[in-house]
């Protein structure tokens, strides 16, 4: 069976919409799962309806309405689209999608009886679970059966909210009970789930990581052995850089498990991070293809063992360079870099590159207005902090001097560390 994924993008309106029922039509006879996100940039808005819920005293909610307005923005956008789906009024969709609206509803007239982050998934949850009821409908409705399925009940995750943590043992269980013997029966089924959720034991929702659903595809994939995995993007398939900031990219054909690991984690947004390690511990493919132009080929990544042709570029912006050092002018030793991580680590603040001196060690890290502060603020109790802010960190996989001049050009550069396959740089515009 394969697995295919669609993004935010690929379901952000009606067109859109059907789209995908014209995609699952150029693979008959399949077994196919489908893993939606929320449509468009609906988890944006219901992140927005979190913060003004949470944040704010119930007065203001009743007098202002703020959460509650945030909320009938939301509905608006999806009953538009299903308007346009669905012309018959007395579609069941309709009170299926109010009924899921109604419980957020009343949820947000309540106060917040928990943390942020737990009320931050019973809410967010909810996009993923009102894009696939929608797709799903759409797909029945034109004559392609499928079934929807609760992802809350594949993938169980521990109770660290946001960020939940898969339980792989049960998830493969549950899986095995709820998923695979719908494929057992014949060819050409399709079932349709949410990306990015999952559950906890105790039956809340927990959200996996901004941009989780390429994971969920890979869970999946990991715990059906399922022969590929498909993301379906926006793009022709994996670029050597982001056309967000670069011209002239071009598309790879093909990529090993490890380059995609490497450009991931170095921040290409193309391929979510935790999206490779189930698939290569299996031995999965996994395709980026157009969902414009679902006919060409798109990038295949896989074993692959050989290197990319052409230079790789990532470029994070809002980046900023901490240089941490003993007050005493005294060598920065083995302690000390255990403190630091450690303290790194509880102040959940991800390094994305770093070198150390005698007497110093930089980091360079993602500008986070809430995070930064009391970092900075913890360290300065035992070490002398400097920093240095609006920098850029450029990656280059499969470097060479001419482009490293290229994209320095006018350019400050403030670190640079150089191993056998990729160059960091942070630079500063002059
Ligand atoms: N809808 C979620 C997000 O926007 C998950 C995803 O799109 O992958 O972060
Ligand atoms: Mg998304």
């Amino acid at each position: 069976m394969k697995v295919f994924k669609f993004g935010g993008a690929s379901v952000k309106d009606a067109i859109a919409v059907q789209n995908v029922a014209t995609i699952l039509k150029l693979y008959p006879n399949q077994n196919i799962i489908v893993v939606i996100s929320a449509m468009g940039k609906i988890t944006n808005a219901l992140e927005r309806l979190t913060n003004s819920y949470f944040y704010s005293s119930s007065d203001e909610r009743t007098e202002k309405g703020n959460a509650a307005t945030l909320l009938s923005e939301i509905k608006k956008y999806h009953f538009d689209i299903i308007e346009q789906l669905f012309p018959d009024k007395d579609h069941p969709i309709y009170d299926e999608i109010n009924n899921s609206f109604v419980e957020l509803d009343w949820a947000i007239e309540d106060e917040p009886a928990h943390n942020y982050d737990f009320e931050y998934d019973q809410i967010v949850s909810i996009g993923e679970l009102v894009s696939t009821k929608i797709v799903n409908a759409y797909l029945n409705e034109v004559g392609i059966q499928s079934k929807w399925v609760d992802a809350r009940d594949l993938i169980q995750t521990d109770n660290t909210y946001r960020e939940g943590k898969v339980n792989w043992e049960l998830t493969n269980e549950l899986v095995e009970k709820n998923l695979t013997p719908d494929f057992s029966k014949r060819e050409g089924v399709i079932v349709v789930t949410q990306g990015f959720i999952g559950g906890t034991s105790e039956n809340y929702s927990t959200t996996l990581g901004r941009e989780g659903s390429d994971y969920t595809a890979a869970i999946i994939a990991y715990t059906t052995n399922a022969e590929s995995v498909t993301i379906w993007k926006d793009v022709p398939g994996v670029l050597n850089a982001d056309p967000k900031w670069f011209d002239e990219t071009k598309k790879l054909e093909q990529l090993s498990y490890q380059d995609a690991i490497e450009l991931a984690y170095y921040g290409a947004t193309v391929i979510h991070p935790k999206t490779i390690k189930p698939l290569q511990n299996k031995k999965i493919p996994l395709f980026v293809k157009s969902f414009l132009h679902p006919a060409t080929t798109g990038t295949i990544i896989n074993e692959a063992q050989s290197q990319l042709p052409i230079p790789c570029f990532i470029f994070k912006i809002n980046q900023v360079l901490l240089s941490i050092s003993p007050k005493d002018f005294s060598f920065i030793v083995e302690e000390n870099f255990s403190d630091i991580f450690k303290l790194f680590a509880e102040e959940q603040v991800k390094i994305n590159m770093m070198q150390n001196s005698a007497i110093s060690f930089s980091v360079c890290i993602d500008k986070d207005p809430k995070k930064l502060p009391d970092l900075i603020k913890i360290l300065q109790k035992e070490y002398r902090v400097l920093y240095n802010d609006d920098l850029e960190l450029i990656t280059i996989r499969y470097y060479d001097q001419s482009t490293i001049d290229r994209v320095t050009k006018d350019k400050k550069i403030l670190l640079e560390v150089k191993s056998r396959y990729t160059v960091q740089l942070v630079v500063k515009n002059n």
